[in-house]
């Protein structure tokens, strides 16, 4: 029961005075039964949706890997340049993201909504969760519980994924060291160039967000339906190819601090190798936003930035899932810090990347 409610829980109708057609135990019994009619029984799952809490029989020899990932209205998305389908997939792209950071296979999702009345009588949610669903059944991820609470007016979204990888094996930022090559999966700026031409007015409609991507602007696609690089993540985790991992959420410049920060080391990057999204570059430039800077700095392209020893390099695939990679500078000692070439000339490569606070 919420504290709001208190006072007119004597009275039939609800706290505003009118009550929703649904109850929240309506919709997650409606939840139930499609996640059934989609998803065949799993072993690993004991108990699913629909008790007090799920029952998980982990992989023999497997270590667990946790993320959780906080979507709040206005501070992480716009309800008014986003479809619910879209959102639904971001709120679990996010969290894949993560797992695969960690060189781990993502297998459970739990999805907590705090959602205004409004929306709740709108069939927003449900397109929400067909957008989660889509993308946890394309990576066999089965969602196993969540929570649902009414919010005043903001949507509120909290996303947790578990994840397995071998014991031991979970690739963590800490674990460059000096001569280890810089990497990055597919190409950077595209979301935030997407996110910049959504300020500006651009917007998909909306009864388009489910199909038909390719006569989409790639730019707000990348922005609003970001991929998550799981298949690289687990190869290189499971081969042991990277001595260290971390997705670019927050931007390049922001993300390579972290992982230079956590492996104390530094890292030189050639701003000539950085794989600058191509709609960014045709795009942006001629909208007068430099498209390095978009590169460099821009968040929620979701690729990988990873490390390897040189020896490992000829192990390394040229593709997974289609997505190739990309040589961007070496790590070096720690007291050189994290600097960028261009041409002739070397700067300090600070975090300019994207702050709550
Ligand atoms: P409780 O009051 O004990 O939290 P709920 O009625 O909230 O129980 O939840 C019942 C079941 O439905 C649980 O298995 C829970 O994980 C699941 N559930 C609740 N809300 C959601 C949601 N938004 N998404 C997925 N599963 C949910
Ligand atoms: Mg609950």
């Amino acid at each position: 029961m919420n504290y709001d409610e208190v006072p007119e829980s004597m009275t039939s109708s609800g706290p505003s005075g009118t009550q929703s057609v649904r109850s929240e135990f309506d919709f997650i019994d409606s939840l139930r039964q499609r996640i059934e009619k989609v998803t065949s029984p799993h072993s690993s799952v004991q108990i699913g949706i629909g008790d007090d809490a799920a029952v998980l029989r982990p992989t023999q020899g497997k270590d667990t890997v946790v993320s959780t990932d906080l979507l709040v209205e206005d501070i992480d998305f716009r309800r008014t340049t986003t479809a619910p389908f879209l959102l639904g997939h971001k709120a679990l792209a996010v969290s894949l993201s993560d797992i695969a950071a960690m060189g781990a296979r993502p297998r459970w999702s739990l999805l907590s909504i705090g959602v205004p009345s409004d929306i709740w009588d709108s069939g927003f949610v449900d397109k929400l969760y067909d957008g989660l669903l889509e993308l946890a059944q394309r990576y066999d991820v089965r969602l196993i519980g969540g929570d649902t609470s009414r919010s005043p007016d903001k949507l509120v979204i909290d996303s947790i994924v578990l994840g397995e990888c071998n014991s031991g094996s979970a690739v963590k930022r800490s674990g460059a060291k000096a001569g280890d090559q810089v990497f990055v999966t597919g190409s950077l700026g595209g979301a935030a160039g997407g996110l910049r031409l959504i300020e500006r007015g651009a917007h998909l409609p909306e009864n388009k967000a489910g199909a038909d991507f390719h006569s989409i602007d790639r730019l707000l696609v990348r922005h609003l339906r970001p991929e998550p690089r799981v298949g690289w993540g687990l190869v290189l985790g499971q081969e042991q190819l990277a001595t260290s991992m971390i997705d670019i959420s927050d931007g390049l410049s922001s993300d390579l601090n972290h992982l230079c920060t956590e492996s104390r080391v530094g890292a030189l990057i050639d701003s000539a190798l950085i794989p600058i999204d191509q709609h960014v570059a045709e795009l942006c430039g001629r909208r007068a936003l430099d498209p390095l800077q978009l590169a460099l700095h821009g968040g929620e392209d979701f690729e990988l930035l990873f490390t390897v020893k040189p020896n490992m390099l000829n192990k390394l695939p040229k593709r997974v899932d289609g997505i190739g990679i990309t040589r961007i500078g070496e790590i070096v000692e720690p007291k050189k810090g994290v600097r960028i070439t261009e041409g002739s000339r070397v700067w300090e490569l600070k975090p300019g990347g994207w702050r709550h606070f």
